[in-house]
């Protein structure tokens, strides 16, 4: 090669590409975003301790008013750099005592490849858009996060952009291991009402797969194991900030590590309306998330959900101190349970039990009525308790029958209900069956969340997306379902035999790192029927439907206990329902893999809750270091079926055993 061809060649490369370079790093210095133009796509990627935990991997839009994913030209003249710390108290989420945060920023900005006008044109450059900023990328870095958004810039007088796709690509290591939830197919499952995040988890499958074709729900975990433990990576992708703005997204899957944004499917909503963004310029989406560590601790203990985040409408009244744990029949009585006489005894069981809340579901309007469902709050606060009423968000999006419906969905005959229940000293209400993630539908979410605050009314959601940052967006929302829940172990044994492996050693990991979950379980029936002597059987232990109760986390707990439990089931057990918080102000993580066991920590206000549940085929021994119990000299260890005090050791060591399918709970 000659010198001259070389020094070509050379010229030719630096033209196309720009060496990557430390964009932000973390406070800590852990973890670092490099950043590169390659051929005029921005590219970035993620190293934890130096390791590549994001490989290189491409960014940008694709608008009506042009593709910001390629011909771009990074101006870094306007790179910024600073940093975004606060503070604030949030309740509803799983570290509600005050939460500082700080995250390094850098915000980057791109323009388009100037080029010649079209034939015709005969505006000046400027005018035809070509030389200014088109979008921006914003990098904010913590501790165990990197979260990254767009904005999309004004041009012109052009203030409205419509947004077909995102490039944003998530590119993790070839050897990755995944545990992620695949969408299902729109318009399926029962009364077509899916998608609705109820689909089960992979368990360490490899990369290169695209679900059941139509990629993953929000938030998709990986493994990158490593034969040196300590260098093994584990990686949490999300999103947060999402509103009636925006649509929710989806992970699709590529080759081998690849993973990309997706948009909804056309087929959500019976096929109607699209699965593109309407935005307004200047506009900002909602965050991506990537959250990294070498153990699954930061993944349990991350709040980036939260962090970036702002409150769209001031709380209407303090719901915090409504907050607390509730029944409802439905799980074990279903739909014939929805009558008055056996709501009623749940509300003298709930009060029993000193409970908050008694949720009414599907149905009541037909088989209690409007006048009697008065009746039945005026009896319930008589007790102490409250009333949630279920609600079908229906509309016209799915076949979902269940009443009542035509409320939810339209402005006037809502806001009529939510007076009539303020007037009835309602709650809350538990809203089902919403139709998929295209932007009318995430609006709907939003209308009902701001109507119900100005009648002081709690919203948890079911059959419906992930909630992304809503405890802090919407202060009146509580929980949102989003998962295979408990109504799946009513109606199948595989999913009761399953239980352990599939939710209990797994939601922690994935779908309740990211939001409050209602997941409505905590069962001591043997049996999922009224009777309790028939219907799909629970396998799990006593002991693990007390740690379930600490490891899922949701700011209002419907449990899934029976009148009858009050006599049949264990003393202890029901003692322990009777004063388990669902408020915590921390949250640790101690030992666990997904799908086989977890061993987690919360506290409310000085007292510390450690629980565990295992799923493998042999019970798991461990000695565990619990830091947390210094000072104390004795615990109680739910274990085996029983509750015994404990010495804590010196070194605030203690021994468990948690059975399979069963689990472990100390208690200060
Ligand atoms: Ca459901």
């Amino acid at each position: 090669m000659t010198k001259k061809y070389a020094t070509w060649c050379l010229a030719l490369m630096a033209f196309a590409s720009v060496k990557a370079e430390v964009i932000v790093s973390s406070p800590d210095g852990r973890i670092s975003v490099d950043f590169e133009m390659k051929d005029g796509k921005p590219t970035y990627s993620v190293l934890y301790d130096g390791q590549v935990a994001i490989e290189p991997s491409p960014l940008g839009l694709k608008t009506n008013m042009g593709d910001y994913t390629q011909d771009l030209v990074w101006d870094k003249e306007r790179l910024k750099k600073g940093e975004t710390s606060g503070s604030y108290i949030l309740p509803s989420m799983k570290e509600g005592q005050e939460h500082e945060y700080r995250y390094n920023v850098a915000e980057l900005q791109f323009t388009r490849t100037p080029r010649p006008a079209a034939q015709g044109d005969n505006r000046p450059q400027r005018r035809r858009g070509n030389n200014g900023p088109v979008m921006g990328v914003e990098f904010c870095v913590n501790n165990r996060d990197v979260a990254f958004r767009y904005t999309v810039l004004t041009q012109g007088d052009t203030r409205s952009c419509v947004i077909t796709e995102e490039a944003s690509t998530f590119q993790v290591p070839a050897n990755a291991l995944t545990f992620m939830a695949p969408q299902s197919n729109p318009m399926t499952g029962f009364a077509r009402t899916m998608p609705s995040y109820e689909t089960k988890y992979t368990l360490g499958e490899p990369v290169g797969k695209n679900g059941w074709g139509n990629g993953y729900t929000f938030p998709c975990l990986f493994e990158v194991p490593n034969a040196d433990k300590a260098k093994a990576l584990w990686i949490l992708v999300s999103e947060t900030g999402t509103d009636g703005d925006y649509v929710g997204c989806r992970l699709l899957g590529g080759n081998g590590g690849e993973y990309r944004i997706g948009f909804p499917m056309e087929g959500e909503l019976n096929g109607w309306g699209c699965t593109s963004v309407q935005m307004a310029l200047p506009g900002k989406t909602p965050w991506r998330t990537i959250t990294l560590g070498h153990t699954p601790a930061n993944v349990i203990e991350t709040t980036v959900t939260w962090d970036l985040v702002e409150e769209k409408y001031p709380a209407s009244k303090p719901y915090h101190l409504d907050y607390g744990k509730g029944m409802w029949s439905w799980i074990i009585g279903m739909d014939s349970s929805c009558n008055y006489d056996e709501q009623k005894r749940y509300i003298d069981f709930a009060a029993a039990m000193g409970y908050r809340s008694l949720l009414v579901d599907a149905l009541w309007d037909v088989q209690i009525g409007r006048e009697r469902i008065a009746e039945l709050s005026r009896y319930a606060r008589s007790k102490g308790v409250g009333l949630y009423l279920w609600y079908n968000s229906n509309g016209s999006w799915n076949d979902a029958p269940q009443s009542p419906k035509g409320i939810m969905n339209n402005p006037y005959e809502r806001r009529k209900e939510m007076k009539w229940m303020q007037e009835n000293g309602i709650l809350g209400i538990k809203v089902d069956f919403f139709g998929g993630d295209k932007q009318p539908m995430m609006q709907l979410y939003e209308d009902i969340l701001t109507d119900a605050n100005d009648y002081g009314i709690m919203c948890i959601f079911h059959g419906c997306t992930l909630p992304r940052g809503w405890e802090r967006m919407y202060p009146n929302y509580v929980a949102s379902e989003a998962i295979l829940a408990s109504e799946n172990l009513h109606f199948s044994q595989g999913f009761c035999d399953a239980e352990a492996r599939d939710c209990g050693t797994m939601y922690p990991f994935t779908r309740n790192a990211v939001g409050s979950m209602d997941f409505g379980g905590s069962a001591l029936n043997k049996y999922y029927s009224a009777s309790n002597n028939r219907g799909s059987r629970r396998i799990t232990s006593d002991v693990y439907a007390l740690a379930t109760a600490v490891i899922f986390q949701s700011p209002v707990q419907h449990f899934a206990l029976a009148p009858n439990n009050l006599t049949d089931a264990p003393a202890y057990a029901i003692d322990f329902m009777k004063t388990v918080p669902t408020q915590w102000d921390e949250v640790r993580f101690i030992d666990g893999y997904p799908g086989k066991y977890i061993i987690m920590a919360r506290r409310s206000g000085d007292k510390w809750y450690i629980a565990g549940v295992n799923a493998m085929d042999t019970p798991l021994k461990q000695t565990l270091t619990l830091p947390m119990l210094e000072g104390k000299s004795t615990v109680s260890l739910y274990q085996n079926g029983e509750v015994k005090p404990v010495k804590v050791s010196r070194k605030q060591t203690i021994k468990v055993e948690l059975p399979t399918n069963g689990g472990v709970v100390i208690v200060e």
